[in-house]
């Protein structure tokens, strides 16, 4: 591990000012990924700046319903709060599925939307990865690729988007607050990540030095009747192969919003406006869903040995729709 200087610091505007002198700086919230990069040589900040004394905890109130969600608010924390799962039951099972609980108590909501991909060869130094070392390669086309994306990749990056929070937030219509050197800023996090396209080591649309503050999540009818379902190769403690959330509002046995994000399967977060645009208007049956999760996966590109994931995916999507609206199949 490379040597690094440390510190503290107790408010957002220090933290940002901290981090844009310092080029090579990082934030540290929990440290489950950061750390963990760090010890496999795969980050290697000069500096590491600790956020934790931040007042950016814990889950409020805002006005018209909706909640928001400190950045260093604990996974534990936002997946027991009454607000989350009375308003918004995908984002509390979407991080009940993930990790453990000891890392659910120790990992940030920050820290989580900027988790970094699985791809084993990118956690690999010694094998070309273009997300890591940008003009290497891809060791994972041609390579192993069983648990790479289908959806938004390229032909320099293949990896899939690994966690499940920002898949539950993005079908919720969550916005990221920020704080940067030129002052704050809101994103919609569907537009938070990006697909590899020839730059895949730019993940995110975050500058040098900027924080994310908080998560707002709007209250909506399709928001309080949602779910998160992750399939997995084990039954706990395990990245998802793939994931679906989803919200809906029926009213007379017709769909009038929905909302779908599929996880395991993209280069980022993947919400899927084409299985919106299936449902809405519809009614509440089979035909519909399957109709919906045809949709999700048009323009899916497997690789050698992902292919298996594009029907998983629509199952994993028709299985969700129907738990949500209590079909039985
Ligand atoms: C064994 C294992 C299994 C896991 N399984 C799952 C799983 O099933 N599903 C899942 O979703 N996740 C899973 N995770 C990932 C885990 O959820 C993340 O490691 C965790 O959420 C990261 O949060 P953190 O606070 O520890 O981030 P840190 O490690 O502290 O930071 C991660 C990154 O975010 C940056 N950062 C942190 N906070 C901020 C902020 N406020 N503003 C700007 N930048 C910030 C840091 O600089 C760093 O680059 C797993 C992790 C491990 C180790
Ligand atoms: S898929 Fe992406 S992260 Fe994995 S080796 Fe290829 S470039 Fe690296």
């Amino acid at each position: 591990m490379r040597a690094f200087e440390f510190s503290r610091t107790k408010t957002a505007g220090d933290a940002v000012m901290m981090a844009t002198a310092q080029p090579e700086a990082k934030f540290i919230a929990g440290g489950t990924n950061l750390v963990d990069l760090m010890r496999i040589n795969v980050e290697a900040p000069a500096q590491v700046i600790d956020i934790n004394a931040l007042p950016l905890k814990g889950v409020s109130a805002l006005p018209g319903g909706g909640i928001r969600i400190g950045a260093l608010a604990r996974m534990s924390e936002v997946a027991q709060h009454p607000l989350v799962l009375s308003g918004f039951p995908a984002l509390s099972q979407a991080l009940l599925l993930s990790a453990s609980p000891q890392l659910r108590n120790k990992a940030s909501v920050g820290g989580n939307l900027l988790q970094r991909t699985r791809c084993p060869y990118f956690r690999d130094v010694a094998l070309p990865c273009n997300k890591r070392e940008p003009g290497s390669g891809c060791s994972a086309i041609g390579g192993e690729n069983r648990m790479q994306a289908v959806l938004g990749t390229s032909d320099a990056c293949i990896a899939t988007y690994a966690g499940d929070m920002a898949v539950a937030m993005s079908a919720l219509d969550a916005v990221v607050r920020i704080r940067g050197p030129k002052g704050d800023r809101t994103v919609n996090l569907v537009e938070f990540h990006l697909t590899p396209g020839t730059t895949p080591d730019v993940e995110t649309v975050l500058q040098h030095g900027e924080l994310i503050l908080a998560v707002d999540l709007p209250a909506a009818p399709h928001a309080v009747s949602s779910l998160y379902l992750k399939v997995r190769d084990r039954a706990s403690y395990e990245f998802a192969l793939t994931s679906a959330a989803v919200g809906m509002n029926v009213q007379a046995g017709r769909v009038v919003s929905a909302r779908v994000a599929l996880g395991g399967i993209g280069t980022r977060p993947w919400r899927s406006p084409e299985a919106e645009a299936a449902l809405v208007g519809q009614p509440v049956s089979e035909a519909t869903f399957a109709a919906a999760a045809r949709a999700a996966l048009t323009g899916a590109r497997p690789q050698s040995q992902n292919a298996f994931k594009i029907p998983l995916a629509q199952r994993t999507l028709v299985k969700a729709l129907r738990q949500l609206a209590g079909v039985t199949a």
